[in-house]
């Protein structure tokens, strides 16, 4: 585990870190409260060990200010002390405080601390997994892909670049679970969830925002780029039937797209009823199409483009 341990006395923040690097762990070590809440700006850990007396910025000061920040990792804090009474103990727990140890500590304390961490942290991640992925898919939920929209939005807003939102609704789904049953349809829609993974690149956000409709985030320059990444889309669902048991099944997508440089505060949803409506049209003009709006502020503001599939 990656633990950072802030400790005013160099002799123990030594003798702490010697300890839980012969434990395996990677240490970081940090002189002060405000030392620490520095690094802990710039990387990320899954342990604090923090003392509760430092100068600049004590432990329970110190836990506060992390416990206020919020953020989707959690960071467990043990908070080490030379007297631990009672009042003690219930001042460290109520500033964010999950565990305390005894200044000296004996190593097994140490061990089962972090054994108990070890424990703790999983738990939240498995539940952080649940809370944010869609279970048939593992794509992204309808919740986490709205929060990652509108933290590009942001980024979209800070850094002046451009974004693209890409709603993907297979056609005539219904009609997959009418002939080939619910259970067909269900794995229609975790290949079809592989396909768009595999059109996108790493770093962009890829979501089940309904049933059979997927809602799709990346950085992008311009109009242009967004439909070829539109069309990447339409080209991998219909360029090959989804291989199930006996049969082929035929899947085809309608894209509804716009590309735009997000302003301040830009409502997600309104970015994403702009694509709505050009998925809409895409159904209507046949299905299996994309339908990009140009949304650049300079470029022609609510023009639209169209190409084909
Ligand atoms: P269109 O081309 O206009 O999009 O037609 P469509 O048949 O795809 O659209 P419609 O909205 O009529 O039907 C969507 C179907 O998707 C209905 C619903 O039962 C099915 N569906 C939604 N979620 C799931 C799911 O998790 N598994 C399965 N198997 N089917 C689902
Ligand atoms: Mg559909
Ligand atoms: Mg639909």
């Amino acid at each position: 585990m990656k633990i950072l341990v802030a400790d005013d006395n160099d002799a123990f923040r030594l003798l702490l870190g010697n300890r839980l690097q012969e434990l395996g762990h990677a240490v970081t070590l940090a002189s002060d409260g405000a030392e620490a809440a520095e690094r802990l700006a710039n990387a990320s850990f899954d342990i604090l060990i923090s003392d509760w007396m430092m100068p600049h910025l004590d432990g329970p000061s110190l836990c506060r200010h992390i416990r206020s920040q919020g953020g989707l990792d959690y960071l467990y804090i043990i908070l080490v002390t030379s007297k631990c009474g009672e009042h003690d103990y219930r001042d460290g727990i109520s500033a964010g405080a999950d565990d305390f140890m005894n200044k000296p500590f004996e190593p097994e304390h140490l061990e089962a601390r972090l054994h108990a961490a070890a424990r703790m942290l999983a738990l939240h991640k498995e539940l952080r997994e649940l809370a944010l992925h869609d279970r048939l898919t593992g794509l992204l939920n309808r919740g986490a892909i709205v929060d990652g929209l509108n933290q590009e939005i942001h980024r979209s807003a800070r850094e002046g670049i451009g974004l693209a939102i890409f709603l993907v609704d297979v056609d005539h789904f219904k009609e997959v679970n009418d002939t080939h049953g619910h259970a067909v349809g269900d794995l229609v829609l975790q290949e079809a969830a592989k396909r768009m993974l595999s059109s996108f690149r790493p770093y962009d956000r890829v979501g089940r925002y309904g049933g059979e409709e997927f809602l799709l985030v990346a950085p992008c320059a311009s109009a242009r780029q967004a439909t070829m990444l539109a069309e990447r889309i339409r080209r991998v669902m219909a360029e090959r039937p989804i291989p199930l048991g006996e049969n082929d099944i035929p899947v085809t997508v309608s894209v509804g797209v716009v590309a735009t440089r997000a302003e301040d505060a830009v409502d997600p949803q309104a970015l994403i009823a702009i694509a709505d409506a050009a998925l809409y049209r895409a159904k209507h003009a046949g299905r299996n199409r994309i339908e990009v709006v140009n949304h650049f502020p300079k470029s022609g503001r609510g023009g639209v483009r169209r190409a084909v599939g």
